[in-house]
């Protein structure tokens, strides 16, 4: 990091914060231009609080150099993290496609939209059984109910399932459940549920928080791997901004900045971000070309019914004539579907 020294900075005041670095055992490299002082302050930073220095009155400015997440960063791991889900691979030269129900409502929708989604070329099964919802009047899931479904008609059609969680005290239901544990938008910084959540070994998608920045999104990864889970999976669903258009802004800017910053395979929720079916394919395969790992589509049979979010869920006949382009474009980019 780089500390900037007031012009009228006290001498003793300098002198104290650079005793203070140096007990932190960093290397300081001192250089004074007729303006400024300033410092090079060389060493692990990631577990410093460099805006903690400016409790020192000398201090003008701290620039921070290098990046405050450690096993999520390209920089120790050059290679791409592929997690494998029983056989099915994210990451790397993998285009992975998850789709199904926004919520899971009955056997027969999961058996019904599995079928069709199974047929087009979807390889992992989605469903919410314990929906974050807006509203406390609004369908909230078939909770352990909707998980145990989930688990069978996954098996059922030979395909590996995600879910979302939404409370720690669920944690052995999901490891019993689902393949992959979903971390939703809003609890993206829910640090009690990350730190329980680093303590199993399954795979985990984090999704974006929509008013998160890249770099805040990166540490909540970091949260999840602290205990060396390598499993984690990173799913840009939509940011807030001014736009009312669509329910959230896609930020399609993160997949090649997230991939240059880190190893984790990056997805990309259309669905959540769009708000209506008619945008998916559009923002799928912009983000299939920008470089993105992977989909997970909201599909459902009978949207004008659906128990949450049908208006962004595509038919399956819809969803049939996306994954065929899709394929058109994987072919193109050379990626493994
Ligand atoms: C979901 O995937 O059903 C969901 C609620 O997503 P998000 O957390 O992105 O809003
Ligand atoms: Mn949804």
């Amino acid at each position: 990091m780089i500390v900037k020294i007031k012009k009228t900075a006290d001498k003793a005041n300098v002198e104290e914060l650079l005793n203070h670095l140096k007990k932190h055992g960093f290397e300081i490299h001192s250089s004074f231009g007729e303006e400024y002082e300033v410092y090079g302050v060389i060493g692990d930073t990631s577990t410093f609080d460099t805006r903690s220095l400016f409790a020192y009155p000398c201090v003008d400015n701290v620039i921070r150099i290098q990046e405050p997440f450690k096993k999520v960063n390209r920089k120790i791991k050059k290679e791409d993290t592929i997690v494998d889900v029983n056989g099915v691979l994210i990451g790397g030269n993998n285009l992975t496609i998850m789709a199904g129900p926004c919520s899971i409502e009955s056997e027969e929708q999961l058996d019904t939209i599995a079928k069709t989604i199974k047929a087009s070329g979807a390889v992992i099964l989605r469903g919410g059984a314990y929906k974050p919802r807006t509203s406390p009047y609004a369908f909230q899931g078939l909770g352990e109910h909707g998980l145990i479904l989930l688990n069978k008609i996954g098996k059922k059609h030979g395909m590996p399932v995600i879910s979302e969680i939404t409370n720690i005290l669920d944690i052995d239901l999901f490891v019993k459940y689902v393949d992959i544990i979903q971390v939703g938008a809003r609890n993206m910084q829910n640090f009690a549920l990350l730190k329980a959540l680093s303590l199993t070994n399954k795979p985990i998608m984090l999704k974006r928080g929509f008013s998160n920045t890249i770099e805040e999104w990166l540490m909540s990864a970091e949260y999840l791997m602290q205990n060396d889970n390598p499993n984690i999976i990173l799913c840009e669903r939509g940011i807030r901004t001014f736009e009312k258009y669509t329910r959230n802004t896609l930020d399609i800017s993160t997949i090649p900045i997230v991939k240059k910053m880190s190893h984790l395979p990056v997805i990309i929720d259309p669905s959540h971000a769009a708000g209506k079916w008619d945008l998916v394919e559009s923002l799928s395969m912009g983000s299939v070309a920008s470089g993105a790992d992977g989909l997970i589509v909201e599909v459902h049979h009978e949207p004008e019914n659906a128990l949450s979010d049908g208006a962004q869920s595509l038919k399956p006949a819809k969803f049939d004539d996306m994954m065929k382009k899709i394929v058109q474009l994987a072919n193109l980019l050379e990626k493994k579907l």
